[in-house]
């Protein structure tokens, strides 16, 4: 059956950008997800961070964070260029206004790798278009095990990171969604339901309003 109007470009009409939250404990696997969400889903991008911690062997300045001192730090936070901030595990983190606000007006998706601290000053700015996801351990013991097989950070930063995991966990209450992460693979797709069924909500598509004449408009013998 063809139709006498486009389905697909009403429906697609500017479609609210979708502000996807994840946070966890280090070690939980949120990196992991976050990776392969922005590897197979091209409406993603990721909101590079500005970070005061150093940066680990593996990591590229722009790409993983940008990677700042205290002082440009205190700068960005003093001129309101910061959407969010916190203090993690001692060092100071901050999701840039700019990036994230562009991505909104241009409808694109945004994942934003962030901790709770951050996940609550989200949503206190824009409720309507965050969707939050905490991804918990099976068990502290894996926690453990996970960062130590990491073998990125020293064994001190470690023992304060499983410190912190516990003070966490708490906030599993503020998210919108929890996901066990026992399975990598059962966890993505946990991750990737979540999405497509947000992504599907009414207030989200206003491109529907125009669908909806169109259908109500058609003429049928
Ligand atoms: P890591 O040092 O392991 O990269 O990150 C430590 C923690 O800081 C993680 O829980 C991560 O989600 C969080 N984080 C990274 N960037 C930001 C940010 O811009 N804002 C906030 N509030 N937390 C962040």
């Amino acid at each position: 059956m063809t139709s006498i109007f486009d389905t697909e470009s009403l429906l697609a009409i500017a479609r609210r950008g979708l502000m996807l939250v994840l946070s966890s404990p280090s070690g939980a696997g949120k990196s992991t997800i976050a990776r392969n969400l922005l590897d197979s889903d091209p409406r993603f991008s990721l909101s590079v961070s500005v970070t005061t911690r150093k940066r680990r062997a593996s990591e590229i300045d722009g790409v993983h964070y940008r990677f700042i001192d205290r002082a440009e730090f205190e700068r960005m936070r003093a001129g309101d260029a910061l959407l969010e901030w916190a203090e993690v595990h001692g060092n100071f983190y901050g999701t840039p206004r700019d990036a994230a606000e562009k991505a909104m007006r241009e409808g694109r998706d945004m994942l934003f790798d962030i901790d709770y601290q951050g996940a609550l000053q989200l949503q206190e700015q824009a409720k309507a278009d965050i969707v939050s996801i905490f991804i918990l351990p099976p068990s502290m013991a894996e926690l453990k095990a996970r960062l130590l097989r990491r073998a990125e950070d020293s064994g001190e930063t470690i023992a304060v990171r499983l410190k912190n995991a516990r003070i966490e966990i708490e906030r599993w209450r503020d998210y919108d969604y929890v996901v066990v992460n026992d399975d990598l693979d059962r966890a993505f797709s946990a991750v990737r339901s979540i999405i497509n069924a947000e992504r599907l909500r009414r207030d989200r598509r206003p491109g529907l309003f125009d669908f909806t004449a169109a259908l109500l408009a058609e003429e049928i013998d």
